[in-house]
């Protein structure tokens, strides 16, 4: 299906949308999911799409779920595809998983008599930092059918093609974004002793937040504090009445990240106060750690092992997020990687790059693995690969 995976990813890459804007994607989809025979519904979660496949024979539901959005970056390469909309690109890959996602539909499609249970096809909205997971669970995707395991990958450029990532227990961080505004008294810059320099206490703040990974945490723990962005003042001679400060929190263990969030609030209040100054610390968004039950682990390691052949599989973990965390803090399940990027090739850029590509073969062990793993949930006699 090598042929049919490039053209539909290329289409979806020539037309990217944002999240919840998913409209011509979620259109195509929907269209082929009912064409192979699959009980469609659409308008889950504004522009997610769910198919029901198989379901006459009793047996357990698997959710297999694929991401379709696109983010707001302008894309820099010269391919024959390259995007046609201004300022919106696939540079995570999500365009790869729908085409994935179909193309599993496909080959499983003819098998639907034989199934004993239900595959549940998500395909999920606005993944990037929107909620596209959590607003499908509203919109009761995990409900009628209640799925008994979830399945979700993504394409990996930092694992090579060919090879894959999956580890029991926590595979993605939990995330957390804060804004930290620290308020002094502007000024004359001749005359600091007149006024409460904001820059340099959030200057102290900075530093000091930094000594909460070395210092109050567990060595062996996996944790990041960011801070990304850093504005105050306007001119070089005017002290300002405010510094703002904005960050990011990972970690695998939402116990742990409430005490990195109390550790930072006392320490920039008192840093704050040491310097006269006040803070307040505004928005806080907690995506959960995206987090492998060890059955369903199991399933997609036997799957790999089976498809690529053995010693294909590296267990590590990585610091990014994603929301398929809030599926399986309610559908036990295993997220997986799989391997996309190819130094020779050139498909070296990070995610979310605007140069970003992958190895489109890497669909083809991807779309082999999840087709893999959910027949040996519900088709005894497997599949044809
Ligand atoms: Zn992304
Ligand atoms: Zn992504």
């Amino acid at each position: 299906m090598f042929d049919e995976l490039v053209a539909v990813r290329r289409d979806f890459h020539i037309h990217p949308e944002l999240g919840f804007h998913e409209k011509r994607t979620s259109r195509i989809v929907a269209e082929k999911l009912t064409t192979l025979g699959l009980e469609v519904q659409t308008g889950v979660a504004k522009t997610g799409v769910v198919g029901l496949m198989g379901g006459d024979r009793p047996g357990p539901t698997i959710l297999l779920r694929f991401d379709m959005d696109a983010l707001p970056v302008t894309e820099e390469s010269d391919h024959e595809y390259i995007s046609t909309t201004p300022g919106v690109m696939h540079a995570c890959g999500h365009d790869g998983h729908t085409s994935m996602g179909l193309a599993l539909a496909k080959m499983l499609a003819p098998y639907q008599d034989q199934m004993e249970g239900t595959l549940k096809f998500v395909f999920q909205p606005a993944e990037e930092g929107l909620g596209g997971a959590f607003a499908m669970i509203a919109d009761g995707v995990l409900d009628n059918p209640k799925p008994d395991a979830a399945l979700a990958m993504h394409l990996w450029t930092p694992e090579p093609y060919g090879s894959t990532r999956v580890v029991e227990g926590p595979i993605m961080s939990s995330s957390s974004v804060f804004t930290l505004t620290v308020e002094g008294r502007g000024g004359h810059g001749a005359a600091p002793h007149m006024s409460t320099d904001p820059i340099l206490a959030a200057a102290h703040i900075v530093t000091a937040l930094h000594s909460i990974v070395s210092r109050n945490v567990d060595p062996q723990d996996s944790v990041v504090v960011s801070i990304g962005q850093f504005d105050a003042g306007t001119t070089f001679n005017v002290i300002p009445e405010r510094a703002v400060l904005k960050g990011t929190v990972r970690s695998y263990n939402n116990k742990l990240h409430r005490k990195i969030y109390r550790r930072i609030l006392e320490m920039a209040h008192h840093m704050a106060i040491s310097f006269n100054c006040k803070t307040t610390m505004e928005t806080v968004v907690i995506v959960a750690p995206v987090v492998n039950a060890p059955g369903p682990t199991a399933v997609v390691r036997d799957a790999i092992n089976k498809v690529m052949g053995e010693g294909h599989i590296s267990p590590k973990r990585t610091m990014a997020s994603e929301d398929m965390g809030y599926m399986l803090e309610e559908i036990p399940g295993c997220y997986f990687f799989v391997g996309a990027g190819n130094d020779e090739l050139g498909f070296t850029y990070p995610h979310h790059h605007p140069k970003f590509n992958f190895d489109e073969r890497a669909m083809v062990n991807g779309v082999a693995i999840m087709a893999e793993a959910a027949a040996s949930y519900v088709l005894k006699n497997g599949v044809q690969l």
